[in-house]
């Protein structure tokens, strides 16, 4: 136990955190004990985060959710016949004022499931809850309308991945179409107008020109701007 705090206090994690990873270390590496049973919600820090889906319209190259649908030890993986419904969310949830923010993400793209996560976020605003979409960007395209207006009172936050500096490279590193990241940055400006706070962000990989992202979020679309590290 002496071990797993000072894991914890260094690694800026809780002993539950610590006691969770290295299970599931044991597990993949050792096969010593079970696989972990998918999470459909799960804790990080001070917030709960909603695995809405494993589906995804892109195949990013650095994207391990195919192999290894793991995050901090929780299993990720969901089939798309076994992904839950708003009833199970909303129960899995419990009270959202006991979190930071309750955050609609998973190992996939959450707009695919779009009305799910308006219910669920429906549920979280009656209750007092704050709420974040981490996404691609891809909504629009996917929903064949634009679903930013939708997103009014019901999403605090929106963070987008940039994922690249153009439209060649983002094609290159998330193996969509080029005209995808027209449609994320359009995607983000709209947001611009019904969510209150929006980011674009991106993985600090060494292909990825960290200065020119961070303008092109701040300077030419006029949101916040944050580096983060790939899960
Ligand atoms: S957008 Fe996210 S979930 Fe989809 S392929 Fe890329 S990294 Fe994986």
């Amino acid at each position: 136990m002496y071990v797993a705090e000072e894991l914890a206090k260094l690694h800026h994690l809780t002993v539950e955190d610590i006691t969770r990873i290295t299970a599931y270390n044991a597990w993949r590496f050792f096969k010593i004990g079970k696989a972990p049973e998918t999470s459909i919600v799960y804790p990080i820090g001070d917030a709960l985060y909603v695995n809405v889906t494993n589906r995804c319209n892109a195949d990013c190259v650095f994207c391990g959710r195919k192999e290894t649908p793991f995050l901090a030890g929780y299993n990720l993986g969901m089939d798309k016949n076994d992904e839950p419904d708003v009833q199970q969310y909303v129960t899995a949830i419990g009270a959202p004022m006991k979190y930071s923010e309750i955050v609609f993400c998973g190992y996939g793209e959450p707009t695919i499931r779009w009305d799910v996560i308006k219910s669920v976020a429906g549920f979280v605003k009656e209750n007092g809850g704050k709420t974040r979409i981490n996404t691609n960007g891809p909504g629009n395209v996917i929903n064949h309308r634009d679903i930013t207006p939708e997103m009014e009172g019901l999403i605090d936050t929106i963070s987008v991945s940039l994922n690249a500096t153009d439209a060649k490279k983002y094609a290159e590193l998330m193996r969509v179409d080029e005209k995808m990241y027209a449609e994320m940055l359009d995607f983000t400006k709209k947001a611009k107008k019904f969510v209150p706070t929006v980011v674009l962000s991106v993985v600090g990989i060494p292909d990825v020109d960290i200065e020119k992202a961070r303008s092109i979020a701040v300077d030419e679309i006029g949101v916040n701007f944050r580096e983060r590290t790939y899960f």
